[in-house]
């Protein structure tokens, strides 16, 4: 089984894909200067599998030879353990910037397993094999994949077949022989400007009439029709200095707008074709996955969070002042009760046709916990780094034969730290809290992977309250 270097990698990207950058055609995204960013940044995948350091973690022996830990369908709570500890390592060295390139993707592979063993037995329909044999094309050639889900959804109160205009969701046009033909637009793709392959699966529940819009399926991102238009979002064509943005000057993840401009799918990458009473099955199967690759890959960025604090409040001198120490301890609470919460989501997953499924009830505590309390965390960090996180002077500046010493002097901390270095401190805490991206991790945090309210309603559904209306009944003396 053949593992793909870096180099490998960025080769396959240059395969005449359609992608546009501020109205431009991209050439060659490798060397486009901001999607060029997030190639780099993704080749953390690449470069884990050949680091000794990391490659007991980064591969797992099969068959034929060792292939990426990503691809392992999970099948026990130590499995799920070691492929949380994986997306936590490689978002550590993304400087709390998620890879992306392999995490989602087998997300969707591994929801798309356990629903195509359902509708098979339940209809007749051949998918599971379909579904096997891309999973294993894609393991085989270390393939990239981004998940297209999200649709682009018009009037949010509306089912798809209830909008203004039949294309605010991802539909297929026309049935043939040998494939279907689909139209539509996902949004908010991450990194499809730079995987191989985008999987495509339903948003929501369908109702009858809503059965063209039930579609699940693959395709490679060169495939005719598919047109990927590239947020510029965190890019205004400077390059970035890496002394004033220690974490985006080298990591980037770049979202697109995923037009299907009557793309022609071909029946075996096709995995659900119009049986809508398994497109809320799926969508809810995806997430089931993705939201505990959330909550893995949340953890380096509250632990940064937690360090920035405890690193300003050192510099500023003001560690042991009481409103400063309380803001340390909530801080600390949150990023580890996250943390707690992750391990146990996976120490309590349930066996489902041999895959282990992370507990939807706690990844659904542990993402809510995690997004509700995010800007508040924020805000602490910010408070105790001081103003300086949008006012600081520049590289330039700093590092000027003339202005140098002075900065030096005078933006200097507690005995014994320099203005330098304080700056340095600085800027990481400004990169992470009050850039592009700050603003960007906020956004991630409230919507990506689903909205507050999703992970309510799940916690909703999954909470056994009988259990808990029982145990009070008995309590009161209640009987029947
Ligand atoms: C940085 C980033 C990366 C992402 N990457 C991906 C990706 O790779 N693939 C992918 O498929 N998706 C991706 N997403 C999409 C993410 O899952 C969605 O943002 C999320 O599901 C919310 O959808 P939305 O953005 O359309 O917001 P909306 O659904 O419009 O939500 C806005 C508000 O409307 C509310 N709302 C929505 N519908 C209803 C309703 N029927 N009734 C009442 N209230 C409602 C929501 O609760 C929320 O409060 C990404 C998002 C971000 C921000």
């Amino acid at each position: 089984m053949p593992l793909r270097s870096p180099e490998q990698y960025r080769a396959a990207l240059r395969d005449g894909r359609t992608v546009y950058y501020r109205g431009q055609l991209v050439d060659d995204v490798t060397a486009h200067p901001v999607i060029g960013i997030a190639v780099n940044h993704a080749c953390i995948d690449y470069a884990m599998a050949e680091e000794p350091e990391f490659r007991d973690l980064a591969l797992v022996e099969g068959p034929n030879g060792p292939y990426s830990r990503y691809y392992k369908l999970p099948e026990s709570a130590d499995d799920l353990l070691q492929r949380s500890a994986l997306i936590e390592q490689a978002t550590a060295l993304g400087r709390t910037l998620v890879v992306l390139i392999k995490e989602i993707g087998t997300d969707a592979l591994f929801g798309l397993h356990v629903l195509s063993k359902q509708v098979d037995a339940t209809l007749g329909t051949g998918y599971h094999p379909r579904v096997r044999a891309f999973y294993e094309h894609c393991r085989d050639n270390d393939l990239a994949l981004a998940v297209a889900q999200t649709d682009v959804k018009g009037d949010r109160s509306r089912g798809p077949s209830d909008q203004e205009h039949p294309d605010y969701y991802v539909r297929i046009v026309e049935q043939r022989p040998d494939g279907i033909v689909v139209r539509g637009a996902k949004t908010h793709t991450s990194n499809t400007t730079h995987v191989d392959e985008v999987i495509v699966l339903p948003t929501r529940a369908m109702g009858e009439k809503d059965a063209d819009y039930t579609v699940a399926f693959a395709v490679p991102v060169n495939t005719p029709g598919l047109k990927l238009v590239a947020s510029p979002f965190g890019s205004h064509g400077e390059s970035k200095d890496p002394f004033e943005f220690p974490i985006t000057a080298r990591h980037k993840m770049v979202e697109t707008t995923t037009i299907f401009d009557d793309v022609f799918v071909p029946n075996e990458r096709v995995f659900l074709c119009k049986e809508w009473q398994y497109a809320g099955p799926l969508a809810i199967g995806f997430v089931e996955f993705h939201r505990f690759t959330a909550i893995s890959y949340k953890l380096p960025l509250v632990d940064a969070l937690v360090g920035a604090a405890q690193m300003m409040a050192d510099y500023n001198g003001i560690s042991r002042a009481a409103h400063v120490r309380d803001k340390l301890i909530h801080l600390a609470s949150y990023a580890e009760t996250l943390r707690a919460l992750t391990h146990h989501a996976a120490l309590k997953c349930q066996v489902r046709d041999g895959i282990a499924v992370p507990d939807p009830l706690t990844v659904n505590m542990a993402k809510y916990h995690f997004a509700h309390n995010y800007h508040a965390a924020v805000q602490d960090v910010q408070d105790i780094a001081g103003g300086l996180l949008v006012t600081a002077p520049a590289a330039e500046d700093v590092f000027s034969e003339e202005l140098g010493p002075l900065l030096d002097r005078y933006y200097g901390g507690r005995p014994g730290v320099s203005g330098r270095e304080r700056l340095r401190a600085m800027n990481f805490v400004k990169d992470l809290t009050s850039s592009d991206y700050g603003g960007y991790q906020e956004v991630l945090a409230i919507h990506a992977e689903g909205s507050l309210e999703a992970e309510k309603l799940m916690i909703a559904r999954s909470h056994d309250s009988r259990r808990t209306v029982s145990l009070v009944r008995q309590m009161a003396g209640l009987t029947g």
